[in-house]
């Protein structure tokens, strides 16, 4: 079955007189039988039905079995926290920032000891295969929209235990399939493209070891990282339209960065489709498309793409991303990105029609040209 079929059809109740969609379960607690202790008890370890749905319908989609989490961090930080004490973790030089400050924090308590390794540098990444207990991956990557070479990484031989995490958020699971690759752990922020509205958080890990599996899910019971049966439904109902919502705003995305890259107001744009992107020839080997993230930098001083986004008339200025609505942020000035060019405005494409997108950008621009 096609991917976007199953997005649909997967993770239903065919049995006769079933509701459609899995009602929204609002219970912690289930009735016991003395015969069967291993029976669904409470929602911090069993979840409820309502994530039965989601884990089904999300774990093909990666080639595994999934389990949901109350936010991608909370997913990221069951994976981050099996490392053993004294270990090591290879992490992008630049990781989403929650997964940069458990690897930091951890380091800093002589926890773990952590390396961090430029995405573009695939020799680095697989050297490190041989001494790290976890090698983090995470692309295309935030802001720069590095992609990292996937299939030399994963596919490299390495020793066994040695676990490597794919952080798939901006792919989805539609662009790529670490797991094919050879990756033993995707994590997904499903607040993102896989919920779609800005209406919810969760996050997920799939994963095709079922010793790994059980280690996470008992870790997601311990420390309660379950996800809410609202949220359960809400990630589900967004997940059905994922593959419609990504081929629209991937269209779009790949037509504005086109035309952002020829306009005099702009210096740089990083989007994977481009060929002037570092890594697009590597994308193309692996990725079957380039997906909805970009970023770009206005030209003249910093202040000015904060003022560009203040200037937006349809699209938002806000933080997050993978919503059918197209948002846009300046990044260096949020705590911690200090390292991020300074005019540097992420941009997630949504679902606006690409003319309104542009124009918007466009009327934007011209607001805040620089004169002199
Ligand atoms: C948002 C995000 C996360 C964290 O997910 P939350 O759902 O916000 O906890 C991790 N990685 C990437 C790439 C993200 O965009």
């Amino acid at each position: 079955m096609e991917t976007s079929s199953w997005l649909i059809s997967g993770g239903r109740d065919r049995t006769v007189g079933a509701p459609l969609n899995v009602p929204i379960v609002p219970s912690s607690n289930f009735l016991l039988q003395s015969s069967d202790p291993e029976g669904r008890s409470y929602a911090r370890a069993h979840g409820t039905q309502s994530t039965d749905a989601l884990e089904a319908l999300l774990g093909p989609l990666d080639g595994g079995e999934a389990l949901v989490f109350s936010s991608g961090m909370a997913a990221a930080a069951a994976v981050l926290h099996r490392v053993p004490f004294g270990g090591t973790i290879a992490i992008p030089l630049d990781p989403y920032h929650g997964v940069k400050h458990i690897a930091i924090e951890g380091e800093a308590l002589n926890r773990w000891r952590v390396i961090r390794l430029d995405l573009a540098d695939t020799n680095s990444w697989v050297a490190a295969l041989e001494t790290a207990d976890l090698v983090w991956l995470e692309s295309p990557a935030n802001p720069l929209m590095t992609v990292a070479d996937l299939p030399t990484i994963c596919g490299a031989p390495r020793p066994t235990g040695t676990i490597v995490a794919v952080d798939s958020t901006f792919a989805t699971p539609l662009l790529q399939r670490p797991l094919g690759l050879g990756a033993d752990v995707v994590m997904h922020s499903a607040t993102k493209f896989i919920g779609g509205h800005s209406d919810l958080m969760a996050g997920s890990i799939t994963t095709s070891n079922s010793d790994l599996l059980e280690e996470f899910r008992s870790r997601r019971t311990i420390t309660g990282g379950s996800i809410g049966a609202l949220e359960s439904f809400l990630t589900l109902r967004g997940a059905r339209t994922l593959s419609l919502r990504l081929e629209q705003a991937q269209r779009s995305a790949q037509t504005l960065a086109e035309r952002l890259l020829e306009h005099s107001e702009i210096s740089t744009v990083r989007y994977p489709g481009l060929e002037t992107h570092p890594t697009h020839s590597v994308a193309k080997t692996f990725m079957s498309g380039f997906g909805a993230m970009m970023s770009f930098d206005p030209t003249g001083p910093g202040e000015r793409a904060g003022a560009l986004c203040d200037s937006l008339k349809m699209v938002f200025h806000a933080t997050s991303l993978g919503g059918v609505e197209s948002t846009m942020e300046r990044r260096a000035v949020i705590a911690g990105q200090e390292d991020i060019p300074p005019s540097l405005i992420r941009f997630s494409v949504g679902c606006e029609d690409v003319e309104d997108i542009w124009n918007d950008i466009s009327q934007a621009l011209d607001i805040t040209k620089v004169t002199n």
